[in-house]
C-alpha cells in the first residue's frame, strides 16, 4: 500500500565538524525539521557532495546513498560491543561522505523499544533468549522501528531516490511504501566480535538480514 508521508520542512541546517575515535573525520551538515510525525528530534547528516547527488538523481541519474541509523546510546557512544551498531555508524559515515547523500539518525532507540527496555532485554539474554525473544518477553514486537521520519526527512531534502545502505529488507519497503524510491541497495559490512557473534547471528536468521556470520 503506499502511503506518503505528511511533508515534513528543514528547520535549521548548520556545518558540524566530525572526528571518530579511530581518527577519521569528515564534515558534515546536520539538519533538523519541523513536522516530524512522532514529534521527536530526529537529524539527517549530509556528508560529501550530498547537494550534488541530489541534484544529480533528480536528473535521473544516480540516487545519493542513504544510510537509516537507528539511535543506540550504548554502543554508538560508549562502544558497547553487545552490538555493532558503533562500527555500523563509522562505516556508514565514511561510505555515504565518498559517494555524497544522507546519514539519518533515527531516535529509535533499541529497535524502538527504548532504552530501558533495551537493558532489560540485554538481561533477558544473558538468560538465554536472542534479541527478539527477549523483546517478545518484555510485550514489544520483535522490531518496532518504523521509517516513516525516515521518508520524510528524505523528502524535505528533495531525495526521492535513494541508493540505500543497509542489509535490512525492511527497510527498503517500508521506504518505498512511503513514497521514497530504493533504486540500489548496497549491503554493509559485517562487524563482528565475540561479544556481538550471537546477536548478529540472531538478526541473520530471524529478520532476513542478508548477511552471512560465522
Ligand atoms: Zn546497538
Amino acid at each position: 500500500m503506499f502511503a506518503p508521508p505528511p511533508p515534513a520542512t528543514v528547520r535549521t541546517q548548520v556545518l558540524v565538524p566530525l572526528r571518530f575515535p579511530d581518527g577519521f573525520h569528515t564534515t558534515a551538515v546536520v539538519f533538523s525539521f519541523h513536522g516530524l510525525v512522532d514529534g521527536r528530534e530526529h537529524l539527517a547528516f549530509g556528508l560529501g557532495d550530498w547537494a550534488a547527488s541530489v541534484r544529480r538523481s533528480a536528473a535521473g541519474g544516480i540516487a545519493p546513498l542513504v544510510r537509516p541509523h537507528s539511535e543506540c546510546l550504548t554502543g554508538d557512544v560508549f562502544g558497547s560491543q553487545r552490538c555493532d551498531c558503533g562500527p555500523q555508524l563509522r562505516e556508514g559515515v565514511e561510505r555515504v561522505g565518498a559517494r555524497g547523500g544522507f546519514v539519518l539518525y533515527l531516535r529509535q532507540e533499541g529497535r524502538g523499544i527504548g532504552l530501558y527496555s533495551k537493558l532489560e532485554a540485554y538481561a533477558l539474554q544473558d538468560q538465554g533468549l536472542d534479541t527478539y525473544e527477549a523483546n517478545l518477553a518484555l510485550g514489544h514486537s520483535e522490531d518496532e522501528r518504523d521509517y516513516t521520519v525516515a521518508a520524510q526527512m528524505l523528502l524535505a531534502l528533495g531525495a526521492e531516490r535513494v541508493a540505500l545502505l543497509s542489509n535490512n529488507p525492511d527497510k527498503a519497503e517500508q521506504l518505498d511504501r512511503l513514497g521514497v524510491t530504493v533504486t540500489e541497495r548496497v549491503p554493509t559490512g559485517v562487524h563482528l566480535s565475540p561479544a556481538n557473534a550471537a546477536y548478529l547471528a540472531a538478526k541473520a536468521r530471524r529478520s532476513a538480514h542478508t548477511l552471512q556470520v560465522g
